[in-house]
């Protein structure tokens, strides 16, 4: 219905994502996720890589299939109805390939990249600690020189595919009080057998299955050809993975939602009260009607920042527009499944019907990849910048004048402008 955004590869690969998706997961595997069960599917990320389906935006030369946002947004709508754990392990390697393809070397590409988009290493990103996840540059694990080496000590919290992962893509600090913060962080590649401790600690609400624990290092040793980039390149490298870090929570849950619609649309079919179908009452259709636009305008915006990348726009617009679709996106998503639950009634806050699991997935991906709070921080930060520079232009109508009374002297400011 939306090839049209598409091109041809896309499709193909939208498709082959799709007929996976049907074929290749059993039921099974999702119910015992969310049961707590099985703590990390490395069957599934093996079986996704067998197919050349993971990476896809990565050089063919490392596993990937050098495709653009687009065709990634389109297969993540796809795995979305498998839930948010599936999403997130399908999208690690583009989250954790992103650093390693833009900033690594090649020895780092042969030895960690290329293995996890054939599925033979998984990876796993680890930002957040005890301490915060929105704050990146109040980051505490220190990584301090031994010889050419570092040792890193601190934890790491939320990780998913702590359980799971043979290496995590690890941001410590590395400057002392007087670097500057957007300097004093470095990204290392830390390998798990070489003493990280995992904890799979919570009982999450949703999105179970993933192996979401806590790291402990304790002078964990990592050669200096894992850090990735240069020492202190820490915040410029978190700035570019912010993008498949966004650009995947957005686009996973434009199939979740989906999912929720579908099965509310058809439920309303079906099910009479006062002798009729209740999608004809038009309380029930609407809903349906408003879910069906949200989807849809989710959907757009999620596209035109896959365009925006895909293009090669200027990073202050591609970082509102991603950070516009990651909100949107999420928030709208939850409004959907919220009205799917209301569509079908009682029966919808059941295990009968999935949408009860896939309101609890949904709860997270406001707060994950940055909150809602931290994407309004983005999208005025760059709008108020942009206006600035817009204006400064000056060749723009003055809109200003266009008010029917013009009086400028009524247009007050500060107290300082009264004193005048
Ligand atoms: C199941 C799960 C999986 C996760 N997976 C990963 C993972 O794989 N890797 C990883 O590194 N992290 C992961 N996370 C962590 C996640 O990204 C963080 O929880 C998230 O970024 C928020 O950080 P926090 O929990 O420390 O909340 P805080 O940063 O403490 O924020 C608390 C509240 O304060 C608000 N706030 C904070 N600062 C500001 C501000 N400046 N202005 C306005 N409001 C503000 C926030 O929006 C939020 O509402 C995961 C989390 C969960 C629950």
């Amino acid at each position: 219905m939306y090839d049209f955004l598409l091109s041809p590869k896309d499709i193909e690969i939208r498709n082959k994502v799709k007929k996976f998706v049907k074929e290749r997961v059993p039921a099974d595997l999702l119910k015992k996720m969310d049961r707590d069960e099985i703590q990390y599917p490395r069957e599934y990320v093996v079986n996704l890589a067998k197919e050349n389906l993971i990476g896809l935006r990565f050089p063919p030369k490392w596993g990937g299939q050098g495709l653009g946002w687009t065709a990634e947004v389109a297969a993540l709508e796809e795995i979305g109805p498998l839930g948010m754990s599936l999403g997130c392990l399908y999208s690690l390697p583009s989250i954790c390939g992103e650093a390693l393809n833009v900033f690594g070397n090649d020895d780092q590409k042969t030895r960690f990249l290329k293995p996890t988009l054939e599925g033979k290493k998984f990876t796993a990103e680890a930002l957040t600690e005890p301490r915060g996840g929105s704050d990146f540059f109040g980051a505490t694990t220190k990584a301090v020189k031994d010889g050419t080496d570092f040792l890193l000590t601190g934890q790491k919290r939320f990780v998913v595919g702590a359980e799971g992962a043979d290496y995590f893509i690890l941001y410590a600090r590395t400057g002392d009080t007087s670097t500057p913060s957007k300097d004093a962080i470095t990204l290392f590649i830390v390998d798990k057998d070489k003493g990280v401790e995992t904890k799979y600690l919570y009982k999450l609400l949703g999105t179970r299955g993933g192996g979401a624990g806590r790291l402990m290092l304790n002078k964990v040793r990592v050669p200096k050809e894992n850090v990735i980039g240069k020492v202190g390149d820490g915040g410029k490298i978190f700035y570019q993975m912010m993008i498949p870090e966004r650009m995947t929570s957005a686009a996973g849950i434009l199939g979740g939602a989906r999912a929720a619609l579908d099965v509310a649309a058809e439920y309303s079919t079906k099910r009479k009260q006062f002798g009729q179908h209740i999608n004809e009452f038009q309380a029930v259709s609407f809903k349906i009607a408003d879910s069906i636009m949200l989807l849809d305008a989710a959907r757009a915006i999620v596209y035109m920042a896959a365009r925006a990348i895909d293009t090669g726009q200027p990073g202050s617009i591609c970082r509102r527009l991603v950070s516009e679709a990651k909100r949107f996106s999420t928030e709208k998503a939850w409004d959907i499944v919220n009205m799917a639950m209301q569509v079908t009634g009682g029966i919808g806050y059941t295990q009968v019907y999935p949408i009860e699991k896939i309101l609890r997935d949904a709860r997270l991906s406001m707060i994950w990849t940055g909150t809602s709070e931290i994407m309004n921080l983005i999208i005025q930060h760059e709008f108020y910048k942009e206006l600035g520079e817009r204006k400064a232009k000056k060749d723009e109508r003055d809109i200003e004048k266009d008010a029917l009374e013009d009086a400028n002297e009524e247009k007050v400011f500060d107290d300082d402008m009264l004193l005048k």
